[in-house]
C-alpha cells in the first residue's frame, strides 16, 4: 500500500492539516513552513502540536514533510537573500524538532549568473551553518526542473552539494517527477535507467520523498509547469509505473498538482486503484 498525500495549506495548523488530509484519505501531507512568498512564520501553538500528534497516531500519520518558502535562495547573489535562506532554514529547522525525525524539503537555489560551482558552494555553505549534530529532520534537496539558473537539475549537482556538506547524513534528496522530467530524464520510457542513473551519481538510500505532478510540457522543456495527474506529457501509464517502482513505492508521494481538495481526493483514489 502506497502512502500519498498532498500540499494542504498550514494556516489553521497542524492538527486542521491532519484532519483534512485524513477526510481525502491521505496518508501524509506537504505544508508550506510559512507563507511561500516569504515572510515570517507563524509562533508555535504547542498545544495544537499534541492534539496534531496523538490524531495522527490514531489515523495512521506518520510521515509529513515540510517545503521551504520558494523565496528562500541560498546562493543568491544579494547577501540579504542569503541570510533570510539562514534565518528562515534555521528556524523552520528549530521548529521541525516540535515533531522529530520528519522532513524538510528545499529548492537549492537559483545561482543569478554566479555560475553553477559558484551556486553549489554558496548552498552548501549554508547548509553548513544551519545543520546541527543533535538535529532529527532529514532536509531534503529538491530535484530542480533548471528554470533560469536553478540548481540541482542534474543528480550530479546534488551529489556537489552533499559531498561538501560536513553533516551529510542529514541530507536526502525529494524526487519531483515533473521537475526531473522538465530537467531532461525521461521517466516515462526509461524509468529504470533514470532511477540507476540516480544511485550511481547520488545513492538511492537518499531518496527519502517524491514529488508526484504531471507537466504540462514535454521532456528537457526546463519549465516547471505542474499538470493535473494524467493530463499531461508524463502520462497515466508512466504514473502507474512510478508509483510501483519497487524502490519508490516504498516512499510517501506528495501531489503538487494544479487541484482543489477535491481534485486531490480524486488523484489520490485514482493513484491507489493504480497500485498493486
Ligand atoms: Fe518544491
Ligand atoms: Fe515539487
Ligand atoms: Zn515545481
Amino acid at each position: 500500500m502506497i502512502k500519498i498525500g498532498c500540499h494542504l495549506s498550514v494556516s489553521k495548523g497542524y492538527l486542521a492539516m491532519a484532519k483534512t488530509a485524513v477526510s481525502i484519505n491521505a496518508d501524509t501531507f506537504q505544508f508550506f513552513t510559512r507563507n511561500p512568498r516569504g515572510g515570517k512564520a507563524k509562533a508555535i501553538d504547542v498545544e495544537d502540536i499534541e492534539s496534531f500528534k496523538s490524531f495522527a497516531a490514531e489515523n495512521g500519520i506518520d510521515r509529513v514533510l515540510a517545503h521551504a518558502p520558494y523565496t528562500l535562495n541560498a546562493c543568491s547573489p544579494d547577501e540579504r537573500v542569503r541570510e533570510f535562506a539562514f534565518t528562515a532554514m534555521t528556524e523552520d529547522l528549530a521548529r521541525m524538532e516540535y515533531i522529530p525525525g520528519q522532513l524538510y524539503n528545499f529548492h537549492p537555489g537559483s545561482h543569478v549568473g554566479q555560475g553553477r560551482e559558484k551556486g553549489i558552494e554558496l548552498i552548501a555553505e549554508l547548509l553548513n551553518r544551519v545543520l546541527y549534530p543533535e538535529m532529527t529532520t532529514t532536509v531534503l534537496l529538491e530535484t530542480m526542473a533548471g528554470k533560469g539558473s536553478e540548481v540541482g537539475a542534474e543528480f550530479e549537482e546534488l551529489r556537489a552539494i552533499i559531498d561538501r556538506t560536513e553533516l551529510s547524513d542529514k541530507l536526502g534528496v525529494c524526487l519531483d517527477t515533473c521537475h526531473v522530467y522538465d530537467a531532461g530524464y525521461d521517466i516515462v520510457n526509461d524509468l529504470e535507467s533514470v532511477l540507476e542513473e540516480f544511485d550511481r551519481v547520488v545513492g538511492l538510500d537518499r531518496l527519502k520523498a517524491v514529488h508526484i505532478n504531471d507537466s504540462k510540457n514535454p521532456i528537457g522543456s526546463h519549465k516547471d509547469r505542474h499538470e493535473r495527474i494524467g493530463e499531461g506529457y508524463i502520462g497515466i501509464e508512466a504514473f502507474e509505473r512510478i508509483i510501483n517502482e519497487p524502490h519508490l513505492n516504498r516512499l510517501p508521494f506528495y501531489l503538487e498538482t494544479p487541484n482543489e481538495l477535491e481534485g486531490y481526493a480524486k488523484e489520490i483514489e485514482l493513484l491507489h486503484d493504480l497500485s498493486r
